[in-house]
């Protein structure tokens, strides 16, 4: 279970992996994210979740995403190629 090593798990505001685009608690999560060991795990995971912020990716990248395919291999090597991009 990838979860037992996320750092939002332990943070003492998860609530910030759920703040709206634009605010200093939004920035933060995602910056958290990038030196998160289990991002891989995680932002395939967030294909599908409706909600918050996966292996840094919220909800309008997520969206970018989802927009190839429903959620399969194809879509985890897409979400792969923008990990390393950011
Ligand atoms: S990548 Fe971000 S959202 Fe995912 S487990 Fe790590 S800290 Fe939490």
């Amino acid at each position: 279970m990838w979860q037992v090593n996320a750092q939002c798990a332990r943070h003492p505001d998860p609530d910030m992996w759920f703040s709206p685009a634009g605010t200093i608690e939004h920035a933060t999560a995602v910056r958290i994210c990038r030196s998160c060991s289990v991002r891989r795990d995680c932002a395939h995971q967030g294909i599908t979740e409706p909600y918050g912020i996966w292996g840094g990716f919220d909800q309008d990248t997520l969206d970018y995403l989802r927009g190839y395919r429903q959620p399969d291999i194809v879509t985890k090597q897409l979400v792969d190629a923008q990990l390393a991009r950011v």
